[in-house]
């Protein structure tokens, strides 16, 4: 058996066209478009490279970008009064910081004053607390991206056994918070779970959020599960390459798996579709401008 690949590029570029339409119909409504202002402080290469791909795919949506490239020296009053700014500005609907940060400066200091209504990645505590108690809010883009991936590949899952493996904030727990929104029954797992591939056996959705290269096996797979690799790690190999792995021994899990993400080119592409997304959804909600509520 071989499992269907599950195809975040393609899903990725629909999105992003549909966005691009919503984004023209808001611009001849409003006469502005929507403006997302990205913060890099820095030049950690991995940083600009992500920054670059989230100011094309903004100007390819038809979307005004803003660009702050900051001294990695920045004091984090100075910082601060940066984002004060940008929370002042009209034009300017989302706002994202790239992360690391250095270390003078506090990183939750940062995200917190991000104004939650321009919070656009949706780390402010605010959004996580809308998103636990089911208020709209922003939901972070790469468990949005998941979410969406497993809803165009499943449609209704209540009821399906769901497990998450990794509890970090921005993926693994607004993930199960979502899963659990889509009334599935919701694992999580993390470095202290006993039996892992135990709990994996049990799932019809396994999403993995760890950032352990090929982590889990095949082997631990219920057949025809649908697999979510959020894991992406350059690891070294043998010929001195460098090759992106995912968090699941694809090889593997291709053969048990009902469906499954590749890496590259599966959860990756849809988080910078949801960060466009997130971005429209902030222009339209402060302008009370009625778009697709499907987006
Ligand atoms: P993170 O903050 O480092 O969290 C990793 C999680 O995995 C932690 O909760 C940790 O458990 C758990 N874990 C570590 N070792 C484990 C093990 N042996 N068994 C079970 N759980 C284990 O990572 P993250 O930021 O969520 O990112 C995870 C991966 O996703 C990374 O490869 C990252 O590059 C990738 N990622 C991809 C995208 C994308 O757009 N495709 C976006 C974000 C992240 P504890 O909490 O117990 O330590």
């Amino acid at each position: 058996m071989s499992a269907k690949l599950i195809d975040g590029k393609a899903a990725a570029l629909a999105l992003r066209e549909r966005i691009a339409g919503e984004v023209a119909r808001f611009q001849s409504a409003t006469g502005r478009a929507p403006g997302l202002a990205v913060v890099l402080v820095g030049e950690h290469p991995p940083s600009a490279a992500y920054v670059r791909s989230k100011v094309k795919a903004t100007i390819d949506a038809g979307m005004e970008s803003f660009e702050e490239r900051l001294p990695a020296s920045i004091t984090q009053d100075e910082l601060v009064a940066v984002i004060d700014r940008l929370n002042a500005d009209p034009a300017v609907d989302g706002i994202l910081v790239q992360l690391p940060l250095p270390e003078q400066v506090d990183e939750r200091v940062i995200i917190t004053r991000i104004s939650p209504d321009k919070d656009v990645d949706g780390f402010h505590p605010v959004n996580a607390g809308r998103l636990a108690i089911g208020l709209h809010g922003f939901v972070p883009c790469t468990p949005l991206g998941c979410l969406m991936l497993l809803q165009q590949e499943l449609g209704d899952m209540s009821g399906l056994d769901a497990i998450v493996v990794g509890r970090s904030n921005i993926v693994g727990k607004p993930m199960a918070q979502l899963l659990l929104r889509a009334n599935c029954t919701v694992t999580m797992a993390h470095s202290r779970t006993r039996d892992l591939a135990g709990a994996v056996r049990g799932a019809d959705v396994v999403v993995a959020a760890v950032g352990r290269p090929e982590l889990i096996r095949g082997e631990w797979l219920k057949p025809g599960a649908t697999v979510i690799d959020v894991g992406q790690e350059r690891v070294e190999q043998p010929d001195g390459t460098r090759k992106l792995l995912g968090d699941v021994a694809f090889d593997e899990a291709v053969e048990v798996a009902g469906a499954i993400t590749p890496v590259p080119g599966g959860v990756g592409p849809m988080t910078i579709a949801c960060l466009i997304r997130n971005t429209f959804v902030s222009a339209a909600r402060r302008e009370h401008f009625d778009y697709a509520r499907d987006l």
